[in-house]
């Protein structure tokens, strides 16, 4: 009779995972070191609670992180029940009362026979006598640090980070593309870039622009993130104004269209495996996310640009999933040890939660003596897993579900005549607003079909009615989402 599962962290990834096990017959210890040792930003002994924002963003069944709700509701998901449970007004965000939230999920387990809450902090991961066990690492992004130290030893200390410096990624259609040119710097590695040149008077204008705009103050924890070779943008723009054509911004080795070398560039690198992303290279930032959107469409070709995600800087302890995980969460090189939540490169309380469950899913199919099959990369949540195992290891950065992450519909939906053009929308050679929507709900349709079968597959009862509205919502903008 094989033991309970031992899941370390009682976050949003831990708690889902627990819950997941324990409603399917699977004993479970459940450790969480709050109270007793706190972490930097929570503040009480709840289990899963919610360090900042209230919101677990978009409730729309086409957005994908409505549809990873819906997804996960379909397996019966604890965090998103709580969340319903605690909802509070928050237009077409899924928001909560975060005390009422945590206090549903905690007493829910509490209450649960199978589940044993122990409030003690894990400082190793293979002990001696306990590599037959199976266990699931969810510490969160602020891990603590001898449970950081342990991955280390397991993972080797390359693979773990403690700070995030985030990009801005841009959606490839909302570019004006006869501004920019496709070349990779000295010629090396074909045309893997794509660059918006400025010239002299246009880069004055964008360095203006950033020293004037307005920054986010970091935690008091975060003081000390700031280190050389990963400045934000608008600090790099304070130290001269030729500070970033002497970094992420260098014309060297690159030539326009006219032969001539820019004045500055700014580089834009894939971001998905399908080229309908692109990251900024080097442009981690921590202006407002507003004036972000407001400089950053200075640069040429970037007018209409929308944005799938923001600059940012914070902390964060994440492995590189890529060298490290199969599509199981399992570590390559010691299989009974799995990773959920935010230390995987996911991000975002949905995503980590959505994370435990499938490894819930795995491990409770494994202890029926099933094999299970991984889950489709074409749902949100095969979705993230697809991104922790398929990314380029050397460039891996955490992201939120988002359609870019899953693979390429085979066949684009019809797009309107003619574009609506409305701010905001895919405007440019997008197809609008409708486009777009229309593209999330082919996303979405086909999600629920093979959902449908890998439960079937699986002998998993799927809760739940279909998966996506047939008809498109309203209201709902591309880009960013609360
Ligand atoms: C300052 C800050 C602000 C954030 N703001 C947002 C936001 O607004 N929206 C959003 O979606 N996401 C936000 N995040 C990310 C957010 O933390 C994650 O989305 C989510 O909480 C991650 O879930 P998790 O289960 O992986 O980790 P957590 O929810 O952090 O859970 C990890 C748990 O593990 C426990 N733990 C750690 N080490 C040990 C150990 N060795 N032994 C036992 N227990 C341990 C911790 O006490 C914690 O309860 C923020 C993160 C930080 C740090």
């Amino acid at each position: 009779m094989p033991g309970p599962v031992y899941i370390v962290g009682g976050g949003l990834a831990g708690s889902e995972c627990a819950y997941q096990l324990a409603r399917r017959g699977v004993p479970v210890v459940l450790h969480e070191m709050r109270p007793r040792l706190p972490t930097p930003a929570h503040k009480t002994g709840n289990l899963a609670e919610l360090v900042c924002s209230n919101s677990l963003r978009s409730d729309d069944p086409l957005h994908a992180a409505g549809l990873l709700k819906r997804e996960m509701e379909g397996f019966d998901s604890l965090v998103i029940a709580a969340a319903r449970a605690a909802a509070v007004p928050a237009g077409s965000a899924l928001a909560v009362d975060r005390e009422d939230f945590a206090a549903r999920v905690t007493a829910t387990l509490a209450a649960h026979p199978l589940v044993e809450l122990r409030r003690e902090e894990v400082t190793e991961i293979l002990a001696d006598g306990t590599a037959d066990r199976d266990l699931v690492i969810a510490t969160g992004p602020l891990t603590s640090p001898a449970m950081a130290a342990a991955l280390q030893g397991l993972l080797g200390s390359e693979y773990l980070y403690f700070y995030d410096a985030i990009a801005p990624i841009v959606e490839a259609d909302s570019l004006d593309t006869s501004q920019l040119f496709w070349q990779s710097r000295y010629g090396k590695g074909g045309d893997d870039y794509l660059n918006a040149p400025l010239d002299r008077e246009r880069y004055a204008a964008f360095h203006t622009a950033l020293l004037a705009a307005e920054v986010l103050t970091p935690h008091e924890f975060e003081q000390a993130v700031f280190f050389e070779g990963c400045l934000p943008i608008e600090e790099l723009a304070r130290r001269g104004v030729d500070t970033l054509r002497y970094g992420p911004m260098k014309p060297v080795g690159l030539r326009g269209p006219d032969g001539r070398r820019p004045w500055a560039v700014v580089q834009l690198r894939q971001e998905t495996l399908a080229k309908r992303q692109f990251n900024l290279v080097g442009f981690q930032s921590r202006m407002k996310w507003g004036e972000q959107q407001r400089v950053l469409r200075l640069i040429p070709g970037f007018e209409q640009a929308v944005f799938v995600r923001f600059g940012q800087i914070h902390r964060n302890t994440f492995i590189n999933s890529p060298s490290h995980l199969d599509p199981f969460y399992r570590v390559r090189s010691a299989p009974r040890v799995r990773l959920a939540g935010q230390i995987t490169g996911v991000e975002g309380y949905l995503e980590s939660a959505a994370t435990g469950l499938a490894i819930g899913l795995y491990l409770s199919l494994e202890r029926q003596g099933r094999e299970a099959e991984p889950l489709p990369a074409a749902t949100a949540l095969g979705s993230l897993a697809r991104h922790l195992t398929e990314s380029d290891p050397r460039h891996f950065q955490p992201a939120n579900v988002n359609y870019g992450l899953f693979p390429e519909l085979a066949e684009r939906p019809p797009r309107p005549l003619r574009s609506s053009g409305e701010g905001g929308g895919a405007g440019h050679g997008g197809g609008g607003r409708q486009g777009a929507q229309g593209r999330r709900a082919a996303f979405a349709a086909r999600a629920g079909e093979e959902l449908a079968a890998w439960a079937a597959r699986q002998g998993i009862p799927l809760h739940g009615g279909p998966l996506a509205a047939p008809e498109v919502a309203a209201g709902t903008g591309a880009g960013i989402e609360a």
